[in-house]
């Protein structure tokens, strides 16, 4: 398909422009790259009113033609990921080869999920009554989406909840709106008009939607002081609600490690896509050891790591997304800075144009600091130094954070073991980040309530509904 440079929004299976605009600013020039609909309360009142029409009808849509369309569009992706990579990577700001691996995983994600069906439950079959527990959809969904990875974690929504038969209102990041309308296009081609509908805006939309009582479900991807205004809003129209939250991973690296081996496995662990990743390891916990000899290797790999735009050539690291987030990260630095800790790489102001911060490494901060006790969603990363496992672990399970973690040894058992006293959803042992579409995925604690992916993830987007008959011989008997 051939993008044009204009970007619309998708109400009623109609592209609209809008009335009023938004710019998105390339975050590695900071120039203005496009400009996006500002909607008005009036067009998402529109686009829930095109979602509540299209329920019924998408609802009562066979299964199966629902994941033939699932299945369209995540083709409709892959043919289209050269030029929505190189988007994504204009608005987003990480390397064209991640920005292409996002847009294949998108059209992967939206395949895997037509592997699954939604279940009926018998719960009783005898000479009285046949009882069974079904899954309905629970109507339209409004899918809120944050700015690091925008369009795969729009597409953790998506799939599911169209494939429970649920309509969709879709609102991507102010800061990366941009390949998710292109994704409207191809989509207005491939479902019927209202199933899907997208809509762009400023800080109030995400508000009107969690407030609007057309919409029955509120599914949220982003920082856990959001997280907690989407609940409070969705209560007062009791809307079912998904968090998928901040986090303050750990990784925790026992002395048995082959620390060459792990050494650039820890630096991308905490260093892809700068660190803007929800699950990236944002606390180093190594034994002392080890913690020289990986302190160093962990320095001399991140110092040959190439910091570019993202889409020039040999670019492994982009610039931060947006100015909020840059100050945000800039300001956790001088708080290191301040509290006298001592930086091993980085730590400078970058000079010249765009959102840049070269890769950050800090010597052993104590517990109570910022940058180990809050989330930097940047590419800073703090190696602590333990000695003492129940110690370590205590520090680890010490923060209102319940997302993921690692665990880093040669002796996977001890490793397991370790795992099973983490309090995160999701603990990895001897790799991170690895998700599928097929496998629950959500936070402890003030991680997140509720979880995507798998047959759990699918059952969210439902209600459950028992319908139990008495048998007409028994009744008669
Ligand atoms: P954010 O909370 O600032 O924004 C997320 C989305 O919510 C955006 O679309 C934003 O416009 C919208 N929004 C803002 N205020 C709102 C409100 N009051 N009501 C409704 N919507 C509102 O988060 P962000 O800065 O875009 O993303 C970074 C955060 O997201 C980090 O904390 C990161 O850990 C988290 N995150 C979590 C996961 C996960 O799966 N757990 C994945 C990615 C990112």
């Amino acid at each position: 398909m051939n993008f044009d440079a204009n970007f619309r929004m998708l109400i009623e299976g109609k592209l609209e422009v809008g009335h009023a605009s938004l710019e998105v600013l390339n975050p590695a020039t900071e120039k203005v790259l496009a400009h996006v609909p500002d909607a008005t309360p009036d067009d998402l009142g529109r686009a829930v009113d095109a979602a509540r029409k299209a329920f019924p009808s998408w609802a009562a849509t066979p299964l199966e033609e629902r994941k033939a369309k699932l299945r369209a569009l995540g083709d409709a992706l892959m043919a289209n990921a050269e030029p929505l990579a190189r988007l994504l990577s204009s608005e987003q700001g990480k390397p064209l080869a991640e920005a292409t691996m996002e847009v294949m995983g998108s059209g992967y994600w939206l395949h895997a999920y037509t592997s699954l069906d939604l279940p009926v439950t018998v719960n009783e079959d005898s000479a009285e009554r046949y009882s069974e527990t079904r899954h309905v959809p629970v109507g339209v969904v409004g899918a809120i989406a944050p700015w690091n990875f925008p369009l795969l974690l729009a597409m953790f929504k998506v799939p599911p909840a169209l494939l429970a038969g649920n309509t969709v209102v879709l609102k991507p990041s102010p800061f990366t709106p941009l390949t998710t309308l292109k994704f409207g296009e191809l989509a207005a081609q491939i479902l019927p008009p209202g199933v899907l509908n997208i809509v762009t805006g400023g800080d109030n939309l995400g508000p009107w939607m969690t407030s609007h009582p057309g919409i029955d479900k509120i599914s949220f991807t982003g920082s856990t002081q959001t997280g907690r205004r989407v609940m409070a809003s969705a209560a007062a129209t009791l809307k079912r609600v998904t968090l998928e939250l901040g986090g303050n991973d750990a990784a925790i690296v026992l002395p048995d490690v082959d620390v060459e081996q792990v050494a650039p496995q820890l630096f991308w662990a905490g260093f892809l896509n700068n660190g803007q990743v929800c699950i990236a390891a944002k606390r180093v916990y190594i034994h002392k050891d080890v913690y020289e000899p990986l302190k160093a290797a962990i320095v001399a790999y991140a110092k040959q790591v190439k910091v570019g735009e993202g889409t020039a050539d040999g670019t492994q690291l982009g610039p931060i997304n947006n100015r909020p987030q840059y100050n945000r990260v800039l300001d956790l630095i001088q708080d290191a800075k301040d509290k006298g800790c001592k930086f091993l790489l980085g730590g400078e102001k970058h000079s010249g144009p765009g959102y840049f911060v070269l890769p950050t490494i800090i010597d052993n901060p104590p517990e109570s600091s910022r940058i180990v006790q809050e989330e930097q969603f940047g590419p800073v990363m703090p190696l602590i130094r333990f000695d003492d496992i129940d110690d370590v672990i205590a520090r680890v399970n010490g923060t209102d954070f319940g997302l993921a973690g690692s665990i880093w040894s040669k002796d996977e058992d001890k490793a397991y073991a370790i795992a099973q006293r983490i309090t995160s959803g999701t603990v990895w042992i001897n790799e991170i980040q690895h998700l599928s579409p097929l496998a629950a995925f959500g936070g402890m604690k003030q991680s997140g309530i509720g979880v995507e992916g798998g047959l759990e993830g699918l059952l969210e987007y439902t209600s459950s509904q028992t319908i139990t008959r008495r048998k007409q011989a028994a009744a008669a008997g």
